[in-house]
């Protein structure tokens, strides 16, 4: 179990292919935690080393795309899901919501981390 990457990893403190956020105006680099995610609901972030605030560029088509299909794919299955087990109505839409949500926002974060840019206000 010895890879020959290991050593590209070691010294990274990055995790896994998470790329940063950075900085238009200082160039600095940040990772994009969940704190910082939730804290910025209309996709302000703060930058850590000047403390402006960048937005993340508007989203293109696709991307609203990705994310209303995966919202509709994982909706439904919990949906199917939850209405074969429970055979309740209710129980199955509050699985929509739940997985539907769930999956968005997680699609959202993702994309917010890796895809977009932030750019000054
Ligand atoms: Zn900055």
């Amino acid at each position: 179990m010895s890879l020959p990457t290991n050593h590209r990893t070691s010294h990274s403190k990055s995790r896994g292919l998470k790329k940063p956020l950075v900085c238009p105006y200082c160039q600095y680099s940040f990772p994009l935690t969940w704190r910082q995610y939730w804290a910025a609901p209309l996709g302000g972030y703060r930058c850590s080393q000047c403390g402006k605030v960048s937005h993340v560029k508007a989203n293109s088509l696709w991307v609203w795309t990705t994310i209303i299909t995966g919202v509709m794919v994982s909706g439904i299955t919990s949906f199917t899901l939850a209405l074969y087990i429970f055979n309740n109505l209710w129980i199955g839409t509050l699985f929509f919501l739940i997985g539907g949500f769930g999956v968005g926002i997680l699609i959202d974060q993702w994309m917010d981390g890796h895809l977009r840019h932030l750019e000054p206000r």
